[in-house]
């Protein structure tokens, strides 16, 4: 049997899994919300063009508006402004877009303080166990945030001092972009960097770091627990607009069973 047959007959087979990790797109997915002067993303709707009525008979079709980032997503390099001359989200080479996960669980923490953040010792003891980061991969944060992503108020956790929610220190940042043989970094948050990394010096440094290097981002993930620390295989398919961002990425994972 061929590599590819024998990929096709163990999804028939169910002895590998096709997890899904993306969140259902709707009117009500939680969006980022940024504090005054800074502009915000539409959430995402539908507008209904037709539906089996004198606007077309045999069909329904609706026009769909949505931000980049909106929902599960994926931020290309030139989202951020150290990587401004940076691949735009139509450009990442589509080989990349299937590539292996590694994954840290830090949800225990996370459960006991929200403004945790992920440090370069977290990253070096699951080395330790589990061996490199992968070579041309991903690195995956469970942090069981995807429970709170049916309610926009849960999953931002702001309160008067601003959000709440997990996400990566500045060294262990620096450290992905730099260090790691990563290709990205994916979180179940509405973005890669914490809750209160707007205060942090540089502000947003999982944005600032690891998309200044070239790195991508996938955010609101879902179903991380489903994954084994290593082996899974993630299949990301960011939409290839031109001069884009980013993208609403439907993301899976391949897991053998
Ligand atoms: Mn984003």
């Amino acid at each position: 049997m061929s590599t590819l047959q024998a990929l096709v007959s163990g999804i028939g087979s169910g002895s590998i899994e096709v997890v899904d990790l993306t969140a259902p797109l709707s009117s009500t997915t939680p969006i980022l919300k940024l504090p005054s002067p800074f502009a915000d993303t539409v959430p995402f709707s539908l507008e209904e063009i037709s539906r089996y009525d004198d606007r077309g008979p045999a069909w329904y079709w609706n026009n769909i508006h949505t931000g980049e980032h909106t929902g599960t997503h994926l931020d290309a390099p030139v989202h951020w402004v150290t990587a401004k001359d940076g691949a735009d989200v139509s450009q990442i080479p589509a080989r990349q877009l299937i590539a292996p996960a590694a994954v840290i669980d830090v949800s225990d923490r996370v459960a006991d303080n929200p403004d945790f953040l992920l440090e370069v010792d977290d990253l070096k003891e699951w080395e330790a166990k589990y061996g490199a980061l992968p070579d041309g991969g991903w690195l995956l944060v469970r942090t069981g945030w995807d429970a709170r992503s049916q309610s926009q108020e849960a999953f931002l956790n702001a309160d008067e001092t601003g959000p709440h929610t997990p996400g990566i220190s500045v060294a262990a940042a620096r450290w992905l972009a730099e260090e790691a043989p990563i290709i990205g970094v994916g979180v179940e948050t509405v973005g890669t960097d914490a809750g209160t990394a707007h205060s942090f010096d540089p502000p947003f440094p999982c944005h600032s770091f690891v998309l200044g290097a070239g790195k991508y981002g996938l955010t609101q993930l879902q179903n991380l627990r489903r994954l084994p620390a290593t082996g899974a295989v993630v299949v990301a398919g960011p939409l290839p607009i031109v001069g884009g961002s980013g993208s609403p990425t439907r993301v899976l994972a391949l897991v053998e069973r």
